[in-house]
């Protein structure tokens, strides 16, 4: 993975050089996780002049949603962050594809994790980014045991840096033992989702995803292929999924800002369909990345030009 950082990054209200944006090892949310975070792709546009952002004001409404969870504030509404991350991401100029993560945290030195007596600031900072997850290889997955955070534990919908714990060891485990990446159940043994995506399978022709309420993550490309999916007319469901369903589903991939949409060979050592990338799979990668290099017109809405 890529640790170079773009130049710049916003921190304290300002622009500022990204290896100045430094926080003391007593902040409260790097003891407690107090914290929520967004991550948005930028891509650059097949004219090779411009980069576009993708559904950068839907992820805005997320990142705001999940302080609202914790009953945080800053002082930005949803028009204020997109403009300070368009400027950003000007100043850093990328010239390759770009991931941008901002980032709200609980910044005083409280000692106790007491909301309440939280107060967060807000910062950005910009990595160049390829792949995240392989997406032309078949991916190899396991069935994690460790289960996904619940919504009573840790509010699964809302994206906490100290949920991330969660992810950390399901992915960390799964990679020590060779897998791409890991699948999480839910408390009731129904697929939630992967470590840092949402999960799909095709069945008989109907696209099957994990509904909001099976504590997963609300994706913004989750809600993409769904749409997309339906645009082209193949059926899709918002249900439960039991672990032995996605052993005979006959494709299945991963979608999130990281993953992209990344099939899936393998599940805990069963090939999934013939092994190979499946028909729907590929029908709605292709569209997807069509998308996001800004050449499908019905969906410029969606990009974000830098
Ligand atoms: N689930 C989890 C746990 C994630 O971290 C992510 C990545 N943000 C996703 C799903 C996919 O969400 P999105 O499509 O909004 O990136």
């Amino acid at each position: 993975m890529n640790e170079i950082f773009l130049p710049f990054a916003f921190f304290r209200g300002k622009i500022i050089p990204a290896e100045l944006a430094k926080v003391s090892i007593m902040t409260n949310a790097l003891q407690y996780g107090t914290g929520v975070f967004g991550g948005i792709r930028g891509y650059q546009a097949n004219n090779k002049k411009t980069f576009h952002l993708f559904r950068l004001s839907d992820h805005y409404q997320r990142f705001l949603s999940s302080l609202k969870i914790l009953n945080a504030k800053i002082p930005y509404n949803r028009e204020k962050l997109v403009g300070l991350t368009l400027e950003l991401a000007a100043r850093n100029n990328s010239k390759t594809d770009f991931y941008i993560r901002p980032l709200a945290y609980a910044s005083n030195y409280e000692l106790s994790p007491d909301l309440s007596l939280l107060t967060f600031d807000f910062a950005i900072y910009m990595i160049p980014l390829g792949e995240y997850l392989p997406i032309h290889k078949g991916l190899k997955i396991a069935v994690s045991s460790w289960m996904r955070i619940n919504d009573n534990m840790i509010p699964s919908r809302a994206k906490i840096t100290g949920g991330y714990i969660n992810s950390a060891l399901a992915k960390g485990d799964a990679a020590r033992m060779g897998f791409d990446d890991a699948l999480l159940l839910t408390s009731d043994g129904h697929i939630a989702e992967g470590s840092a995506a949402n999960f799909f399978i095709v069945r008989d022709g109907v696209l099957i995803t994990s509904p909001r309420n099976a504590d997963v993550l609300e994706g913004i490309t989750r809600r993409t292929i769904l749409q997309l999916a339906q645009d082209l007319g193949i059926p899709t469901q918002e249900r439960m999924i039991d672990r032995t369903e996605c052993y005979i589903a006959d494709e299945a991939f991963l979608s999130g800002t990281g993953a992209q949409l990344a099939w899936i060979a393998e599940i805990d050592g069963r090939i999934i369909g013939n092994g190979k990338i499946g028909e729907i799979s590929a029908r709605l990668q292709k569209l997807f990345f069509s998308i996001v290099r800004g050449n499908e017109r019905k969906y410029t809405s969606w990009l974000t030009k830098v």
